[in-house]
């Protein structure tokens, strides 16, 4: 197979990235977009650059991903992009029509130095941004950080822009979402409606990049936030950011600028980050948990008793992004299984410091390793080197799932040969369900496939 020459010796690189556990910051950043309601993504740059952002996100979420491009040619790449944009918006409100662009750099206009905040007040006072339409921008260097990155660049890039402070306190929750699947988003704002709690769900591509076939093209589906619940974010009397990689400059600035105080939680994936977001939610909103919550997590920790002989010392190997690794590994600490190795391309010191609290004292054999050395070729190198029960990951991981007979449990971006992550989501309690349903899937379906005849069991 591919990968069939990886050696399972280890060497120092201080350079070389060999199959990142990461992709490039646009990309976020355009999915960041996609969740404002009524808005068009535009790529600073290259076409080139565009068109990739364009198919990751189209691949993953099956669904037409709509983003135009200042389309640099070697003019631009020299002196600079400032016509191709102030050209390109001209051209995009009068033929596309969206109600905001949303603008992102890439890593040609950013070393050539476009200062994409001079350039879009440009484009207002040249009258290029007809009235009432709207224009946020975020610079999304791709040679530092990863798509997560561009996530929280862009979501900060929406909220300097909209969210007002009047005196007239909403009795709402400003809820930010770390990069989750839509239909998380969904379950997310299920969980708050069962709550009872009102809200302003940012960005929210559910209705977006999930949309129901109607026969009839829509570029700007019905979902998304929209301006007067951005706007409104500024009266809230609370955020609640979840994923603190994605989320948390967006939270400061909307605290900075309207003086909306924030917390900070994991994403809810599994039992104890969900305990704990709903617990600050219902602190948050001054509201009791309902007994149908309570029931779902019943049913979650039904399910774990009943499976945990099966989840009990398994080795496994996660990779992907900081903001699901964290609670995930908590999650399967707590199912007594072992996250033996954790990589994640996204840099940043934080990680580290929430997997050392995750961890404890539990698993003392564990490597966890993120920024740019810590790829999926690492991640081959350690299982070759002692190898485990289980991998999980994004679709770049059925490589070493092949070479190496592994189950293998799909998580993260990008899933670009299963369905299902778009449809059903793996936050909250009945999320955690899911997983679980995966997780035993794939092991039981290796077992029932490798054992020996003699260990075939029909009750499992
Ligand atoms: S890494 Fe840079 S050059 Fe490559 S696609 Fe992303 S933005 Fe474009």
């Amino acid at each position: 197979m591919l990968l069939r020459h990886t050696t399972d010796k280890v060497v120092e690189r201080k350079a070389l990235t060999v199959n990142p556990a990461k992709t490039c910051q646009p990309v976020g950043a355009m999915y960041a977009a996609l969740g404002v309601h009524g808005c068009l993504p535009h790529s600073h740059g290259s076409q080139g650059c565009c068109s990739y952002h364009r198919s990751a996100l189209t691949r993953h979420y099956k669904d037409p991903i709509m983003a135009s491009t200042s389309s640099f040619t070697e003019g631009s790449s020299v002196f600079g992009g400032q016509a191709n944009l102030l050209q390109g918006l001209n051209n995009i409100f009068k033929i596309y029509e969206p109600d905001i662009v949303a603008v992102h750099s890439t890593c040609l206009s950013e070393t050539i130095g476009d200062d994409l905040g001079q350039i879009v007040k440009k484009a207002f006072d040249d009258g290029k941004v007809p009235e009432g339409k709207h224009v946020i921008y975020a610079p999304t260097p791709s040679y530092v950080g990863s798509h997560v990155t561009g996530y929280a660049n862009m979501l900060e890039g929406i909220v300097k822009y909209f969210p007002e402070s009047t005196d007239n306190l909403i009795n709402q929750v400003n809820l930010l979402a770390g990069w989750v699947e839509p239909s998380d988003m969904r379950e997310l704002k299920r969980i708050m409606k069962e709550m009872k709690v009102a809200n302003v769900l940012l960005p929210d591509t559910s209705d977006v990049v999930d949309t129901p076939m109607t026969g009839k093209y829509e570029m700007y589906p019905k979902g998304g936030t929209t301006i007067p619940e951005m706007v409104s974010m500024g009266d809230s009397k609370h955020t609640l950011a979840i994923g603190s990689y994605a989320t948390t400059l967006a939270a400061k600035n909307i605290d900075n600028k309207c003086k909306v105080p924030y917390t900070v939680e994991d994403l809810p994936i599994g039992l104890k980050a969900t305990d704990r977001f709903i617990a600050t939610l219902a602190k948050i909103a001054g509201v009791t948990v309902p007994e149908s919550i309570s029931d779902e997590r019943g049913r979650l920790v039904d399910l774990i008793t009943d499976m945990h002989q099966y989840f009990y010392g398994k080795r496994v190997a996660l990779f992907g992004d900081p903001d699901q690794l964290v609670p995930l590994t908590e999650f399967l600490l707590d199912l007594d299984m072992k996250p033996v190795y954790v990589v994640s391309g996204t840099p940043g010191k934080e990680f580290q410091t929430k997997m050392k609290e995750v961890y404890g004292d539990r698993c003392p054999e564990a490597i966890v390793k993120n920024g740019p050395q810590a790829d999926i070729f690492y991640l081959h190198q350690l299982i070759k080197r002692e190898g485990v029960d289980l991998l999980i990951g994004n679709t770049y991981g059925k490589y070493i799932a092949r070479d190496e007979n592994l189950p293998f449990v799909r998580y993260g971006f990008p899933i670009v040969d299963r369905i299902g992550h778009s449809y059903f989501p793996s936050l909250g309690y009945t999320g955690g369900l899911r997983l679980l349903e995966k997780i035993l899937g794939a092991l039981m379906d290796h077992q029932d496939a490798t054992c020996s005849e003699i260990k075939l069991e029909l009750v499992m």
